[in-house]
């Protein structure tokens, strides 16, 4: 099983707001634990009406601030009542409303007397919403059998003032998070705590802002260094556009941090603006996922997401909002009348969202909150007074019910005519549009047009952009893999290309997600356990193609150093479905029982560890099983043919292999074409040397052990009990050849070539030719030249191509016959590929 890691979740208001949304929030709570926290905002509505009975006291209306207290009293009694069973754990959450309803009530009394709400006890009469919910939630969490501990904001949260406000003092969240949630949660505890408030510069409670609570689950997942964040509401995730005002929008299976940044600022309900402040850093998933749907996998928000197929991604739209322009033909090349206009605004503390110049320099114009446009409005014309009257600016002009509609999307960039697309449906649907602009991100268009014409510019553009065609992601729910690339050569490399390539392939349309979180090679582990970018990987094998380690420095390390390395960077990493792909060429049968006993599946395209003594084979084996972990090994065999499959299949299926004949080296195959074309031997293997088929020593392919080897895998996989040993081989050079060096080798091969040509002349005479071949049967694994009739399919083969033929029970005459490339990195990788996928499927 896959290990878990600390996450936070997030309930909304309505994922809260009625006793079957909290039972289904409750189970998604339970699923996650232990390692979770959770925060909950208050139920769908508490927030409004808390506010609410605020500004009826102001107003004096003590009847309506009273029913509003006995609403808040009602709703939760409801709830307590229907839900929680235990009686004493009832009492005592009823005990506890209503002192919440009572000092509420006091609260609003005050506030009627004295005719004055101030923003702290705004806060405090808005906060018991979330604070009585959480309580609730722990009951229900401790009812189920979820052992857990609520732990209040205000301990976990901590603002500072800056100059528009709040914002979180990050290092202090960190410290008392630890502090107060890394106890319980090292004990096993889930921790429960109240979303949208914290402490303010006096450890007063204060409030985050609406939405709030999606960045209370942020500002925590960063000071936990949590491995996710899921905020579950009430839709399948982040929509192309807000679905009450589109019903054709579609649910965007992934987004980029920016991009789903940009739609919260310019309105989209669904997250806090803030939200993704927090997780940038430290680069943490977003994850927005429906509450009542917990088979469908939402919205996933994060750093490595493209800009993928669609230009815009998504639509979003403020209402409320008033458009204010100063014109004037003699401003045209007055310089610093715009400065002046912000000076003058920013001083009266309105902020602007959008300014747009029309390029005549006539007019500036910009959006402010229809709250701010008198305040605005009057701001500028005492600034200008002058210039009025000179005539200098003609007006300030005020236009009320504006709306802001954002196009938003990362492939936007540099890509010509989106504004033109983005115009033009909107000119065919009579939508006026009183300004624009482009963002210096270029990431977001934004238009002000009529509020009442919103919907239908939204639905114009959403259909422009064929919003409603994008295409969910196939669910990938568990099915996933956390790749260690062990070994970072060729292999390796063209593995971490092949992923990254085929990554959106596997998402869309397989459903399955395969991550690489680390890289081994001499030097050490690097690891990253959300996962390489696929930018991030092409940088790595970028770094190894330039000849540069890994981790840099001289040294390379042994294998139980590597161990040891293994075991510091890699074994406490908590990951989900982890794989560990040995692509190296050690004999480390040791280490990968290691990395098996860790919790790792283990793919290897390396032969070693399978060639070692076969009380080792065993070992790896029956240790696998014993964790019920995978461990695969296709590729090394016939790199990504698919042998040791074809093998397996025919064993399920209740055949017997009796005899295996197979051609599994890619180089001797060249060699034994080359000499059946008369080509001497010499001058073959220099060839092969030459076009770097062969290893740098071409002994190393000559001498049959990597054929033994393979053999060897092979009679173990149908079986046999053997060892590398017992595998009679046959090297191509004569004893005393082998201890030349490689070049001293290639430079003396001459003298075989007589005795290779006899050969081929003999074979040929009996309308045979010469191949090097495994051959497994009852008697036993041997591995040599043999001599085959020239029509047999070992006959046949040509040039770098592996073959294997079976021979069993059901396949007796006419032999199972596997043949195709079975050498090089792409092939290879490709075989391990499968495995990886075969295991994330699993
Ligand atoms: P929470 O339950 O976390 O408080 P919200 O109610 O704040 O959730 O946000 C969810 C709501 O946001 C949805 O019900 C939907 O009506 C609205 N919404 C607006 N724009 C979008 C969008 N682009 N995608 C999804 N939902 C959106
Ligand atoms: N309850 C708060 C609100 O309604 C916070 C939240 O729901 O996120 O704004
Ligand atoms: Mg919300």
């Amino acid at each position: 099983m896959a290990k878990t890691s600390l996450q936070v979740l997030k309930f909304g208001g309505t994922s809260v707001g009625s006793p079957e949304a909290l039972r289904l929030a409750v189970e998604r709570a339970r699923e996650a634990a232990p390692k979770a926290v959770v925060v909950v905002s208050a139920m769908q509505g508490m927030t409004d009406l808390l506010l609410s009975a605020g500004s009826a006291a102001l107003a004096g209306d003590r009847v309506a601030a009273s029913e509003a207290a006995g609403q808040y009293r009602t709703r939760h009694r409801e709830i307590i009542e229907q839900m929680v069973l235990g009686p004493r754990l009832r009492a005592r959450l009823l005990a506890s409303l209503e002192q919440s309803a009572a000092q509420m009530e006091a609260i609003c009394e005050s506030v009627a007397v004295l005719r004055e709400l101030t923003n702290r006890t705004r806060d405090a009469l808005a906060a018991r919403g979330e604070r009585i919910l959480a309580q609730i939630f722990a009951a229900l969490l401790d009812e189920r059998g979820v052992r857990n501990q609520l732990v209040d904001a205000t301990k976990v949260i901590f603002t500072v003032s800056t100059g528009d406000g709040l914002w979180p003092d990050f290092p202090r969240c960190e410290r008392a998070a630890q502090k107060q949630l890394g106890g319980p949660l090292s004990k096993g505890l889930l921790a429960v705590v109240p979303g949208f408030i914290g402490a303010g510069p006096e450890g007063e409670v204060v409030t985050l802002g609406r939405g709030g609570s999606d960045f209370s689950a942020a500002i925590l997942a960063r000071s936990l260094d949590a491995s996710r964040v899921t905020l579950f509401k009430d839709v399948d995730g982040l929509m192309t556009a807000d679905p009450r005002a589109v019903p054709d929008a579609r649910v965007l299976p992934e987004l980029h941090y920016r991009e789903a940044a940009e739609l919260a600022y310019y309105g989209a309900k669904v997250l806090h603006p803030r939200t993704m402040v927090p997780l940038v850093e430290k680069r943490i998933p977003l994850f927005l996922r429906n509450t009542f749907n917990p088979g469908f996998s939402g919205t996933r928000i994060a750093q490595d997401v493209g800009a993928g197929s669609y230009p815009v991604k998504a639509l979003t739209a403020i209402q409320g909002q008033a458009l204010l322009s100063v014109e004037g033909n003699g401003m045209m090349g007055v310089p610093g009348i715009a400065a002046r206009t912000f000076a003058a605004l920013s001083a009266a503390g309105h902020s602007v969202s959008m300014i747009s110049q029309a390029s005549s320099e006539s007019s500036i114009c910009f959006v402010v909150p229809q709250a701010e446009a008198d305040g605005s409005k009057k701001a500028l014309v005492r600034a200008f007074a002058l210039e009025l009257q000179t005539g200098l600016i003609d007006a300030i002009k005020l236009e009320r019910e504006v709306a802001l509609v954002a196009v938003v999307g990362l492939g936007m960039a540099g890509r010509p005519g989106i504004a033109a697309r983005t115009t033009a449906p909107l000119a065919k649907e009579k939508v006026n549009i009183h300004a624009i602009a482009q963002g210096s991100s270029e990431l977001n268009i934004t238009l002000a047009i009529s509020q009442q014409d919103c919907a239908k510019a939204l639905r114009a553009l959403h259909q422009e952009f064929q919003l409603d065609k994008l295409r969910p992601l196939a669910d990938s729910q568990g099915r996933e893999a956390s790749v260690v690339l062990f070994g970072f050569g060729q292999i390796g490399r063209a593995l971490a290309r092949q992923l990254n390539h085929q990554q959106s392939y596997f998402r869309h349309d397989l459903g399955i997600s395969v991550r690489v979180v680390g890289a081994v090679d001499r030097s050490g582990a690097k690891a990253d356990e959300r996962g390489y970018s696929a930018a991030a990987l092409e940088e790595l094998c970028a770094r190894k193609e330039q000849g540069r380690r890994l981790k840099g420095g001289k040294k390379d390390l042994t294998l139980p150093h590597m161990q040891g390395e293994l075991a510091k960077v890699l074994f406490p990493l908590p990951l989900a479905r982890p794989v560990f792909v040995d692509a190296t060429a050690q004999d480390d049968a040791q280490l990968i029982l290691d990395v098996l006993e860790h919790g790792f599946n283990v793919v290897l395209a390396n032969k070693k560890p399978l060639a070692a003594p076969q009380a080792m084979f065993d070992a790896l084996f029956a240790t696998a099983r014993r964790k019920g972990l995978a461990l695969r090994y296709e590729a090394t065999v016939g790199a990504g043919l698919p042998v040791l499959d074809t093998l397996k299949k025919l064993k399920e299926a209740g055949d017997e292999v009796r005899t295996v004949l197979g051609a599994l080296s890619g180089t001797l195959g060249y060699l034994m074409t080359e000499l059946g074309e008369g080509v001497p031997f010499s001058q073959a293997v220099r060839a092969a040397h030459k076009a770097g088929y062969t290893e740098p020593d071409p002994k190393d392919d000559l001498s049959g052990m990597d054929v033994a080897r393979k053999a060897l895998i092979l009679a173990r996989t149908i079986g046999r009990k053997l060892d590398l040993s017992d595998v009679a081989v046959e090297p191509l050079f004569p004893k005393e050849m082998a201890w030349l060096s490689g070049p001293e080798f290639l430079a003396q091969a001459g003298a075989l070539d007589k005795e290779f040509a006899s050969r081929v002349a003999a074979a040929r005479k009996k309308k045979e030719v010469l191949r090097y071949v495994a051959r497994i049967d009852e008697k036993g694994i041997k591995v040599g030249l043999e001599s085959v009739s020239e029509g047999s399919p070992l006959g046949r083969l040509k040039g770098l191509d592996n073959q294997i033929v079976l021979y069993t029970d059901r396949y007796r005459q006419n032999p199972l016959v596997v043949t195709g490339p079975g050498a090089g990195a792409e092939v290879t990788a490709a075989g391990v590929l499968n495995d990886v996928l075969a295991i994330a499927a699993s």
